[in-house]
Order: C-alpha cells, then sequence, then structure tokens
C-alpha cells in the first residue's frame, strides 16, 4: 500500500506540472483528488488493513493528499498568470491610433428659441398649455369669433380632415381649450406653444410652423399691461435697445388689435433689404381678447379682461440667428444644423 501510494504521488506531480492549461489541470484534480479518484480508491481499501497499520497508512494518505493540493493550487496560480498574460497580449490596444469621435446631437435651433421664449415667460408667472394638432373647426375657428364663411378664415387656408376637422392653423384653439377647462372667470395666464399647419410654402412661410400664443385674463386687465408684458419680452429675448411700436390692426378674435414690429435687428433701424427698407421688422400680433371669445368660453366679460399675443418661433429664431431662409429648419443639412 505504502509502494501504491508512493507511485500514485510520482504520477500525480509528473501530470500536474504537464499541464498545459487551466481545464486540464482541473480534469486531473478530478482524476487524483475527486470523490471516484485515485486517492479516495486507497482511501477505501484501509479497511483492509489491520487496526495497527491503519492509523500510520491513514495518515500517509492524508500527508499525500495536502501536498497534492498545495501543488494544485501552485500550478493553478501559475496557468492563471500565463493565460492573463496571453489575454492581455491579444487584446492590447494601440493607444497611438487616432480616435473616432462620438457623433454627439444637440438641441434644434427652433427648439432652443422656444426654450428661451418659454423661460421669459415663465419667469413672469406663465405656465405651458398644450392641445392637439389635429382640431376641431369649432376650437380652431368659432370659437374664437370666426364663423364658418368668415372671410378671414382664408387668411388660415388649413388641411381639412373632415368638414369639422383639421390641422390647427394657429394655437389659439388652446385658449378656448383652456377657458372651458377652467371655473368660469377665473384667471388664466398661459403661453401654449405648438405645431401649426397651414396651406403655404415660399421661403417665409411652410406648410408647418411653430407658434407661441400667449392668454391672460383677470380682473383689470388693460391694454397697458399687454404693452408691459410684450415690452419686457422683446427686450429680454433681443435687447434692451430694441424699439417696439404696436400698430393698429384687426383679428377676429381681439378687439382692439394691434400687430407688434421692433426696430429692424440687421440694420438697427436704418433700413435694409430684411425691413424692405422700413427700418421696423413685424413679429407678433397682440390685442385685448374680444368679449364675443370671453362669452362662448364660458367667462363674463363685465367680470373680467384679458389680452392675447400670438407669434411665430421661425421669425423669433430668423432673427435671433440672422437665417433669410425659413426652409433651412426643416431641411435637416447637418452643415446648418452643426452652427447652433
Ligand atoms: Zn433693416
Amino acid at each position: 500500500m505504502e509502494q501504491q501510494l508512493k507511485s500514485l504521488k510520482a504520477e500525480a506531480i509528473q501530470a500536474f506540472s504537464a499541464a498545459e492549461n487551466l481545464n486540464a489541470l482541473n480534469e486531473l484534480r478530478v482524476e487524483y483528488l475527486g470523490k471516484k479518484g485515485s486517492l479516495t480508491t486507497i482511501l477505501r481499501g484501509l479497511g483492509a488493513l489491520s487496526p495497527e497499520d491503519r492509523p500510520k497508512v491513514g495518515q500517509m494518505v492524508n500527508e499525500v493528499r495536502a501536498e497534492l493540493e498545495s501543488m494544485l493550487n501552485n500550478k493553478n496560480n501559475e496557468l492563471k498568470a500565463i493565460e492573463l498574460a496571453a489575454r492581455l497580449k491579444a487584446e492590447k490596444i494601440d493607444v497611438t491610433l487616432p480616435g473616432r469621435i462620438n457623433q454627439v446631437g444637440h438641441l434644434h435651433p427652433l427648439t432652443l428659441t422656444l426654450n428661451r421664449i418659454k423661460s421669459i415667460f415663465m419667469q413672469m408667472g406663465f405656465s405651458v398649455a398644450e392641445g392637439p394638432e389635429v382640431e376641431q373647426d369649432h376650437f380652431n375657428f368659432e370659437a374664437l369669433n370666426l364663423p364658418k364663411d368668415h372671410p378671414a378664415r382664408d387668411m388660415q387656408d388649413s388641411f381639412y380632415i373632415t368638414e369639422e376637422i383639421l390641422l390647427r392653423t394657429h394655437t389659439s384653439p388652446v385658449q378656448a381649450r383652456t377657458m372651458q377647462a377652467n371655473e368660469p372667470n377665473s384667471p388664466i395666464r398661459i403661453i401654449a406653444p405648438g405645431k401649426v399647419y397651414r396651406r403655404d410654402y415660399d421661403a417665409t412661410h411652410s406648410p408647418m410652423f411653430t407658434q407661441v400664443e400667449g392668454l391672460v385674463v383677470d380682473k383689470n386687465i388693460s391694454f397697458s399691461d399687454l404693452k408691459g408684458m410684450l415690452e419686457t419680452f422683446i427686450h429680454q429675448i433681443f435687447n434692451e435697445n430694441v424699439g417696439v411700436r404696436f400698430r393698429p390692426s384687426f383679428f377676429p378674435f381681439t378687439e382692439p388689435s394691434a400687430e407688434v414690429d421692433i426696430s429692424c435687428v440687421m440694420c438697427q433701424g436704418k433700413g435694409c433689404r430684411v425691413c424692405k427698407g422700413t427700418g421696423w421688422l413685424e413679429i407678433l400680433g397682440s390685442g385685448m381678447v374680444h368679449p364675443r371669445v370671453l362669452e362662448m368660453s364660458g367667462y363674463d366679460p363685465n367680470e373680467v379682461s384679458g389680452f392675447a399675443f400670438g407669434m411665430g418661433v421661425e421669425r423669433i429664431a430668423m432673427l435671433l440667428y440672422g437665417i433669410d431662409d425659413l426652409r433651412l429648419f426643416y431641411d435637416n443639412d447637418l452643415r446648418f444644423l452643426r452652427q447652433f
């Protein structure tokens, strides 16, 4: 038995040191030290020995096991180190190669402009309201004092889905929706940004464009509130020195109504191609909410009054960034978009 152990030990030591990789080593571990391994088989044979011999041989078996295990562990560490070195070599990175630059996108100039507009109005206590782009004729026109066959509808020729459903031509329907969702006569201070649709297409018109509409309704709202708020907005988005003028105009949903012009940001009012020599640029429409519009949405024009305004975000962005063709916003030309 002693002899058997000795030769087993010698054989195992040779096999272990010859193992070429971790898998082979693991198979050897099972073969010699596993539950059905050679050493265990010898251990089972102990029962056949005389009681005097058993402790001595048992101790020998344990010594051999300990020796083999320690050798296995050393070999295991050695093979691991070799495999790691091989992997490191195989996966080596050449840090001198030029890197590939990740293309990182950024916000569209219209979104940037809209965010500026929103933040100015939010500082003045406005909240943002939104409505559907596919709108009922009722909210788009009728509730805004534009009954069927009203001539002003011609200025907003749209895309009709049915007689009663269309793509909204302005964000004004959000005004009517907000008033109708509120308790009658409760105060409102909202801006409504969003996409609107009209049948136009040229250098300054697109069939889809972006508007921001504003509505303030409360007790004792006057035209001077409208002027003050819009002047503050214009001075913040352009600059403190820009001139502002209000020109009488007509909208079916406001009375009185005014177009708002700013002194030309291209020529500082001297007159140029952009302002067609006038020195002024029209940037938004505004007015006191028509009493009929308040009434139709359940508000009492004897109790409350309000003002409304609307502007094209593209127009503001073109003036802020000096862009001369509105279609550039929608072409998705990276040479254009990367400039922002
Ligand atoms: Zn000009």
